[in-house]
């Protein structure tokens, strides 16, 4: 565990039970020893067909725990009761979750529904976001709110202001300044009293990876000159009363409170004023940034990790309010926060298996081959041939490799123009290697290819090289003896991770086990699994179709007094290459009939037709991604 920083990144969902494998703790802190899920029991079931109905889920496959969500929206919401509680703040916290984070029905589902007792409510940014958090939080409570980011156009804040007709409290924050006209004009027609928020462009600026949206120059938000017409306006036409939030975003993963605080307690002046300016204010909405300890630093100045708890968080928010509205004589207002990232993060693991290691190199150069080489040379290759010798029965073992380097040098320009054939630059890679490994320069990090695509699971890594937590979730009572980089299935040379938390360049890993060093086909139960954690928040909204391999399977999975001490209560498999082809445009049912047609055209005999048609059939129905495992070479079996 000690290799991989679980304890630092783990608690107080992931340890290592006494079996070696990852143990996932859905109550948090308040498990009870018997009802911690072991992961990889999690992945036999799923993905054995004898225990799912004869639906078991290829792998890549997204684990996910209810349980753990609900721990988090409880933390959260505990969190912010607890400092209000100590530091007498005279109103109270009342969340929502963005849902661009992660906008799988059953996750923001769940969040509402975890979210009831705490009035908790949902951020959209666009139209079909603002849809599903209307249809969601129609089941939610009443008392949620539902706040309306990002730019908008006539349709979107006309959604928003039928949702209020729907008795939801929906909130408008005004991003730009030309959305103040639009609104005040169809709330008039749609005879809805609105309710607005502005969104602040904060002085305070967040420097990090994630804070470019800081600042005056940002993205969003409203210049303090802007703030001051659109009350003016607001005031103009009788609707200052309609004022009521205030927000601001400085970007996700703040990394320490210090950042926090300033940014909160220049936010709540802003509130004081437009409390004094006749806005009828009640919601300070403090946007998202609550970060993640994804490598368990600690660190205030690294973007993957932050320098407070969820209760300092939380304290330090209540804190700058409080200090703030209580030299100004306002009433405290209800704080809100849009944390995406710190509520979804834990609750997802992607689990996703290597198919195969690049071999240790075992430098092979016979006395025959060295010979046969030797014929082959030009004079000035026989040279370095004879200095490397020499410089070996002397000892010096640096000059040895530069002569090798010069020596393989020369014999690929040889084989460019024909005069070496392709035995003869394998003896001179042979000898090369063998002289690096006895110098120990040969490169031992090894290539582990696994059954995933980066573009799709892990984009953040790609697109702005953001680290999680990669660790095998078996064999954590072996030692791992072998340093490998991973890299997936995409033809693209981007399609590898060879970063890792702690600033390694490789991770340490097991050796494949079984037949044929592991790799497909290998058969026996050599089978090696690797999870990503924390990576519920934004990876799979991110995520592309990279080479079409699509989304992968999804488990839901919730903690059961049972005997296996879990359930699987909800079981997607990923998308199928039919699925994945429909998304460009395809038809693959109008594929699958002309492949058929040509069939017939092409082979006379009407039962080979028809067991080719089969195995086009099951190639659509099938994954994008390797099918492996003894189930899956019975399936291809009878794709054949
Ligand atoms: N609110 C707004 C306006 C955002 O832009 C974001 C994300 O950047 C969030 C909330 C969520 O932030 P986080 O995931 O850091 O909680």
């Amino acid at each position: 565990a000690a290799l991989y920083q679980i304890d630092g990144w783990g608690p107080p969902y992931f340890s290592v039970n006494s079996s070696g494998n990852i143990s996932v703790r859905p109550y948090g802190k308040d498990t009870l020893p018997h009802q911690e899920i072991d992961l990889l029991k999690v992945v036999k079931k799923v993905s054995d067909p004898k225990s799912m109905g004869g639906l078991g889920l290829q792998l890549p496959l997204i684990v996910r725990f209810p349980d753990v969500l609900k721990n988090r929206l409880e933390s959260l919401h505990s969190a912010f009761d607890f400092a209000i509680q100590v530091q007498c703040y005279h109103s109270h916290y009342q969340g929502v979750y963005p849902v661009k984070c992660n906008q799988d029905r059953f996750v923001v589902e769940d969040i509402v529904k975890f979210g009831y007792p705490f009035r908790f409510g949902l951020e959209a940014g666009s139209k079909p976001e603002l849809l599903l958090a209307i249809s969601c939080l129609c089941k939610g409570n009443p008392e949620a709110l539902l706040v309306c980011n990002g730019f908008k156009d006539a349709e979107f804040i006309s959604l928003a202001l039928i949702s209020r007709k729907l008795a939801l409290d929906t909130i408008v924050v005004l991003e730009q300044e030309e959305e103040l006209d639009l609104a005040i004009d169809l709330s008039r027609r749609l005879s809805v009293r609105p309710v607005f928020g502005l969104r602040a462009k904060l002085r305070t600026m967040h420097s990090g990876h994630f804070g470019s949206t800081s600042g005056e120059k940002g993205k969003f938000g409203l210049t303090t000159t802007q703030i001051l017409r659109v009350v003016k306006k607001l005031g103009s036409v009788g609707m200052l009363d309609c004022l009521q939030l205030l927000h601001f975003h400085i970007g996700s993963q703040i990394p320490s409170t210090d950042l926090l605080i300033d940014a909160v307690a220049e936010a709540a002046q802003i509130y004081c004023e437009l409390v004094r300016l006749g806005a009828r204010m009640r919601i300070l909405d403090i946007g998202g940034g609550l970060g993640i300890d994804y490598d368990g630093s600690k660190s205030t100045t690294s973007d993957i990790s932050v320098g407070y708890t969820l209760e300092q968080y939380a304290d330090s928010v209540v804190r700058a309010v409080r200090v703030v509205c209580d030299s100004k004589g306002v009433n405290h207002p209800v704080i809100c926060s849009e944390s995406g990232r710190a509520i979804v993060s834990h609750h997802s693991i992607l689990i996703f298996e290597t198919v195969s290691a690049s071999v240790a190199s075992t430098p092979v150069v016979s006395s025959m081959g060295l010979q046969y080489l030797l014929e082959g040379l030009t004079e000035e290759g026989r040279g370095d041939y004879a200095d490397l010798y020499a410089a070996a029965i002397r000892g010096e073992y640096e000059t040895c490799l530069f002569y090798a380097d010069q020596l393989k040098q020369r014999c690929v320009d040889q084989f460019k123009d024909g005069s070496l054939d392709i035995e003869q630059l394998a003896a001179v890679d042979g000898l090369y290697d063998l002289v690096s490994k006895s110098l120990g320069v040969a490169d031992p990090v090894r290539t582990y290819h696994v059954n995933l695509s980066i573009f799709t699971s892990i984009p953040d890594f790609w697109g702005i090289g953001q680290l999680f937590p990669i660790i095998p979730i078996h064999r954590l009572d072996q030692r791992p003896v072998v340093r490998g980089i991973l890299s997936d299935l995409t033809c693209d040379s981007d399609g590898k991770i060879d970063k890792f938390i702690g600033g390694n360049l490789s991770l340490l890993l097991h050796e494949l086990e079984g037949e044929n060093g592991g790799r497909i086909g290998g058969g026996g139960d050599g089978r090696y699994y690797l999870g990503m954690f924390l990576g519920g928040a934004y990876e799979e909204a991110l995520g592309g179709l990279h080479n079409l391999f699509g989304r992968p399977s999804l488990a839901r999975v919730t903690q059961s007094d049972g005997p296996y001490s879990f359930a699987v209560t909800r079981a997607v498999p990923g998308l199928s290459c039919a699925d994945v082809l429909r998304v460009m445009q395809h038809e693959p049912e109008l594929m699958f009939q002309s492949l058929k047609h040509r069939a017939e055209e092409c082979v006379h005999e009407e039962e080979v037709t028809a067991s080719l048609a089969n195995g086009l059939a099951r190639s659509f129905h099938n994954t994008p991604y390797l099918m492996v495992g003894p189930s899956c070479s019975v399936a291809a079996a009878n794709n054949a």
